[in-house]
């Protein structure tokens, strides 16, 4: 197949921050397309334009996706080819194009990924903490209250946890993170991928929280924060116990929440008790 096949809609994958990181295949096929649906045309342009791409856009994004779906795919059934684009990195991650992929393939349309960059695993392809299994949690929800109770449900998954965030949410999210999965977890702030300020710390999260509290300069631009998934080992369960102990002790007499906690996080009750 190649990107002058007709009725096909390619889901094209554009860079997060470094141009060259477009792929030539990207270009030939966003060139061959009849029409690019893009996140936001205006933002896309200046990427097409060095491209020397000159295809017409339409505007598809989370506010008129339902709408924008049937006209597309009515255009794919007349033989059309159709490109897919966000504002950066791979679409349908974190961004527009569920609806429309979901439609092409059930009126049996062909859907083909063009690959590139993704910020999730650019992040963890540098980040030094397990990769063999992971789980992508997109974004937290804002509000602290909302965003603790999902850390809880993650608290204990053995795998690698990969979260978007926005900057000016970075510091609030870590210290909600360094709370419900205490502070020795390991964590990896992944900050401007292939831009000229990228930073990739990696800390115990109690750590990491303190530095990008008190430095401004680590809560600017757009982050990928990884979380080591909560280990077997000694430690990870007595950080685990005092974690629920936290919480049980708010109802409960010492005792009881540290014989509770031992028996949910397979810590010794006594270390429990005497921390
Ligand atoms: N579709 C994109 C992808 O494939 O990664 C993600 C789009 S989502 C709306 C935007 C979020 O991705 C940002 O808030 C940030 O968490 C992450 N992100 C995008 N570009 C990044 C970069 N260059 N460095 C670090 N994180 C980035």
């Amino acid at each position: 197949m190649t990107s002058s096949t007709p009725g096909c809609l390619w889901v094209v994958a554009t860079p997060i921050g470094h141009r060259d990181d477009m792929s030539a295949r990207a270009v030939e096929t966003l060139r061959q397309a009849t029409v690019i649906a893009a996140e936001d045309t205006r933002h896309s342009r200046p990427l097409l334009q060095h491209f020397n791409i000159a295809t017409p856009l339409v505007a598809l994004h989370e506010h008129n996706e339902r709408d924008v779906v049937d006209a597309l795919v009515r255009r794919l059934q007349e033989g059309e080819s159709v490109a897919l684009i966000s504002d950066a990195g791979t679409p349908l991650i974190s961004d527009p194009g569920f609806r429309l992929v979901r439609a092409a393939r059930a009126a049996g349309i062909r859907c083909a990924p063009v690959p590139g960059a993704c910020a999730a695993i650019a992040a963890l392809s540098v980040a030094g903490l397990p990769s063999d299994r992971f789980v992508f949690e997109g974004f937290l929800p804002p509000k602290s209250a909302a965003r603790r109770s999902r850390l809880q449900v993650l608290a204990g998954d053995p795998r690698t946890i990969i979260f978007y965030e926005s900057s000016h949410r970075v510091a609030e999210s870590l210290a909600d993170m360094r709370d419900v999965f205490g502070g020795e977890r390991e964590v990896v702030l992944a900050r401007e991928l292939t831009k000229l300020f990228e930073t990739v710390l990696g800390e115990p999260l109690a750590e990491l929280a303190a530095r990008v509290a008190s430095d401004p300069d680590q809560q600017r631009g757009e982050c990928v924060i990884l979380v080591s998934g909560r280990g077997d080992d000694a430690d990870a369960k007595l950080a685990e116990g005092q974690r629920v102990f936290a919480i049980l002790r708010e109802e409960l007499p010492p005792a009881k929440a540290a014989k509770l906690a031992a028996a949910i996080s397979g810590a010794p009750r006594k270390a429990l008790y005497e921390k």
